[in-house]
Formats: C-alpha cells, sequence, structure tokens
C-alpha cells in the first residue's frame, strides 16, 4: 500500500524473445542460476509498498512458469500473454479490474490503485526505481523510468539520410517500470485495443507511457533510473547482466 492505495506490478514475460537466438525462451533463461523472468518478479515481491503481482506469459508456458514461481508470495495470478506486447499488458491490466471490481468509470484517485508495469527483461530493477514509480506514480498519475542518452541521435529518412539531429539535453532512453493511476491506463488501454479491433491502430506501441500520450489528456512524468536497468534482448546482454547481478 501506498498513501492507502494498493499497488500492483505487471510483470511482462510473454514475448518470444527472438533476438536472443535461443532454444530457450528469453524469460526463463538461467542469470547467475535463477531464471531472468524471477530476478524483477522477487524485487517486488520483496518490496514493502507492492501489495499485488501479476505475470503475463505464453498460453503453453503458463505450467512451466507455476513451477517456477513458488517463491513468490504476493503472485495473485499468472495470466496468458497476447501477440503483441500491448495485448499482454491489456490482460495483465484486465486481470487487475476483475481482482479489484474495480468500476473504471467512477473510480476516484484516493481508492485506484497504482500498477506498475514492468519488462521482465530488465532484471537490474532497483528499490529505489520502485519507489520513486511508486511515488511519482502518485503525485503525476503517469510516470516512466528513463535516462538521458549519452550518443548524439539522428532521424534517418528512408533511405539513410539524416532528417534532423534533436538537442541530445532533451532526448532519453525509456526504461520500465511505467507506472500509472489503475483507471487511467486501463481506460487508455481499452481505447488502443478497441482501436485495434476496428483494424485503425496508427502507429506502432511500444511502451505504456505512448498509449496515455495518445489517449489521455495526463501529461508522462519522467523520472531517472539507472545506466545499469538495460533490457536483455540479445546473447551479449546477459554478460553484462551477470556482472551487474553478481554484486
Ligand atoms: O521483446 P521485448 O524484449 O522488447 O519485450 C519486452 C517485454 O515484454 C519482455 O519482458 C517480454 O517478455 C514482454 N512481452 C510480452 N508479450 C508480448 C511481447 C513481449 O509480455 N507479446
Amino acid at each position: 500500500m501506498y498513501e492507502g492505495r494498493k499497488v500492483y506490478a505487471i510483470v511482462l514475460a510473454a514475448g518470444s524473445g527472438r533476438r536472443m537466438h535461443s532454444k530457450q525462451k528469453k524469460q526463463f533463461m538461467e542469470i547467475l542460476g535463477k531464471p531472468l523472468f524471477a530476478w524483477s518478479a522477487e524485487k517486488f515481491d520483496r518490496h514493502p509498498s507492492v501489495d499485488g503481482i501479476i505475470i503475463t506469459t505464453s498460453e503453453e508456458d503458463i505450467p512451466y512458469m507455476k513451477s517456477l514461481t513458488g517463491p513468490l508470495s504476493k503472485l495473485c495470478a499468472i495470466i496468458p500473454g497476447g501477440k503483441e506486447r500491448y495485448n499482454s499488458v491489456y490482460n495483465g491490466l484486465a486481470e487487475i479490474r476483475s481482482i479489484e471490481h474495480i468500476d473504471t468509470d467512477s473510480a476516484s484517485c484516493e481508492n485506484d490503485p497504482i500498477v506498475l508495469i514492468h519488462d521482465c527483461a530488465r532484471p537490474m530493477l532497483t528499490d529505489p526505481i520502485i519507489d520513486d514509480s511508486i511515488r511519482y506514480a502518485a503525485k503525476y498519475h503517469a510516470t516512466a523510468i528513463g535516462m538521458p542518452v549519452k550518443d548524439t541521435i539522428k532521424i534517418l529518412d528512408e533511405d539513410h539520410f539524416v532528417k534532423s539531429t534533436p538537442e541530445r539535453s532533451s532526448v532519453w532512453l525509456m526504461e520500465t517500470p511505467q507506472s500509472f493511476d489503475f483507471s487511467l491506463i486501463y481506460n487508455a488501454y481499452a481505447k488502443l485495443i478497441d482501436q485495434e479491433k476496428a483494424g485503425r491502430l496508427m502507429i506502432p506501441v511500444t511502451d505504456d507511457a505512448m498509449v496515455v500520450e495518445a489517449y489521455t489528456g495526463t501529461r508522462v512524468k519522467i523520472v531517472a533510473g539507472s545506466y545499469e536497468n538495460i533490457k536483455i534482448t540479445t546473447p551479449e546482454d546477459i554478460k553484462i547482466a551477470e556482472l551487474y547481478l553478481s554484486r
């Protein structure tokens, strides 16, 4: 609980991990003897403000996931993910709605849970990052962890000629958790899913903040996290994670 509001974490583990080129799915690959997803799930489990954890995974992996989640005392449900990341997020949000019997049309800020949405592919999650995610979501309604880019960014045209160069100081890399008032993010995702069903999805959806940006008038507050909070995507990332997690 945080200031009288329940706090949920959705841990996304329904990806295919294609870019890892491994037989085993990324979320189940062992890092220092622990499956990748478990590093962040256990961080949420031990955090005093987190009340419940929802894990999304592929339908066929649910029994295997169940066999690995015994140590999680706050686990509420393991549910099937969807085709795209945003489908998995929506399924997680719908599960919280049904657990909490929330009327998303009339929920007020005081009784609306806070939800942290996290890619399990980021095992270097820390307590301060969880603390800030909760605190900023409570204060600003929508927040995402990120870090300023270190390199110059170029926007290219389709022929790989430079179109423009954004000013570096205002360009940030987005990480997770991305955290919200439950009703705000649920209603934004409900609109997105309606558009998808109607075949009118305009843009590729790659994070949760952009769903709030596109479907609500709420501004998303970005809070600095850590350069270590990388997403494990390709095989060389595993070595980096082992180094960080072994300390
Ligand atoms: O593929 P990528 O690593 O960018 O995915 C980010 C996170 O979203 C991963 O933790 C992955 O398991 C999750 N995901 C999901 N459902 C999908 C696709 C990705 O839960 N359909």
